[in-house]
């Protein structure tokens, strides 16, 4: 089912959502389910899966460092139909321009289609490591407003190249991301808004915002957005401060603000224990006002470990 549908369904009730990343390769998926099991009681009607940039390693050749490039967390589309599979659920795998050619991202839908995989979360991707700014891959997309058009044609039968008359079509249900404090490359905000309107106006169906901490700050997001035109959900993503390292690295990461009083709560903590604490009390607050207020869906961003996400969920479902 559709996450539009499953917003239609619930009636106003608001849903519970989450995101998890994929494991290392190397590691065995039984990590992953063992962080998913506890989170089923909340019964998600959907679980995003996240997709890396591919990223360079060095490997040392007889003293040569050759440099290769790899995808340390692949195998997202397969994670969406184990987790489909195994949980009955459904499950959005997140679409990346940055290192795709627009072919391999017709494959990676196609496979989707084939899946019963009918929700997608498309997105542009962050600049490599080395890079200063984002970069398309040769032939890949360079925002996210063109993976979804891409995603969008093929919901009219449309496939690249008009090689293919095709006598189905796909439904994707497309998520685009939205951020109340801005993209960390827009001018301004109202700027960033318009061209979120232009990904809703290219067929995306809900919009998953950047993490927030001050429930202020999604409150006039919405506000703004439909005062251009906006209409479609917008779910809040949610994340709980886990370390006290997260007071420097979120701001400089993805140039978001934290509120003074919860910079002096993670402050005041004397080990990581009592951060992951706060962090939790802190998103149980912002969940049950944003619950009040009606929101479709409350999606938690979950960084692996599960047990903080499952204490704040015990009190808000
Ligand atoms: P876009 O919508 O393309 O916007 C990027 C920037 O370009 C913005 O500043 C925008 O204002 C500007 N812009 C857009 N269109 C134009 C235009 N036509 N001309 C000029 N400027 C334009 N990253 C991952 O690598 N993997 C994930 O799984 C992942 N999941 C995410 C989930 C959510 C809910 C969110 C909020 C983010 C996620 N990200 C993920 C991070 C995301 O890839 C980055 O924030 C990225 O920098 C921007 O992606 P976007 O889809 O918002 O890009």
């Amino acid at each position: 089912m559709k996450v539009t549908e499953h917003i239609k369904k619930a009636n106003g009730k608001t849903l519970f959502s989450f995101e998890i990343i994929p494991p290392k390769k190397g590691r065995n998926i039984q990590e992953l389910y063992n962080n998913i099991d506890p989170l089923m009681e909340f019964k998600p009607p959907f679980i995003d899966v996240t997709t890396s940039r591919e990223e360079y390693v060095y490997i040392d050749k007889e003293g040569l460092l050759d440099r290769k490039i790899t995808r340390m967390r692949p195998g997202t589309v397969g994670i969406c139909a184990a987790i489909k599979h195994k949980y009955e659920v459904d499950t959005v795998p997140h679409v990346l321009c940055g290192g795709f050619t627009k072919e391999e991202t017709e494959y990676l839908l196609v496979d989707c289609h084939y899946l019963g995989i009918n929700n997608v979360m498309a997105l542009r991707g962050d600049a490599m490591k080395h890079q200063k700014y984002f970069e398309a891959a040769k032939g890949g997309h360079l925002y996210a407003q063109e993976l979804v058009s891409q995603i969008q044609n093929l919901n009219t039968g449309k496939y690249l190249h008009d090689v293919v008359e095709a006598d189905y079509k796909s439904d994707f249900c497309i998520g685009v991301a939205g951020y109340p404090e801005k993209h960390l490359e827009a001018p301004s905000l109202q700027t960033d808004l318009k061209r979120l309107k232009e990904k809703v106006d290219a067929g995306a169906d809900y919009v998953v915002t950047q993490m927030f901490f001050d429930n202020k700050k999604y409150f006039d997001f919405v506000e703004a957005a439909k005062n251009v035109g906006i209409n479609v959900p917008i779910i809040p993503g949610i994340k709980p401060i886990a370390v006290k390292r997260h007071l420097q690295l979120l701001p400089q990461v993805f140039k978001i603000d934290l509120p003074e009083d919860l910079i002096d709560e993670v402050d005041n903590c004397n080990n990581n224990k009592a951060v992951r604490q706060v962090g939790i009390e802190w998103a149980i607050k912002q969940s049950k006002e944003l619950q009040e207020a009606g929101v479709p869906v409350l999606h938690y961003y979950s960084m692996g470990k599960s047990d903080n996400i499952k204490a704040i969920a015990s009190e808000v479902f």
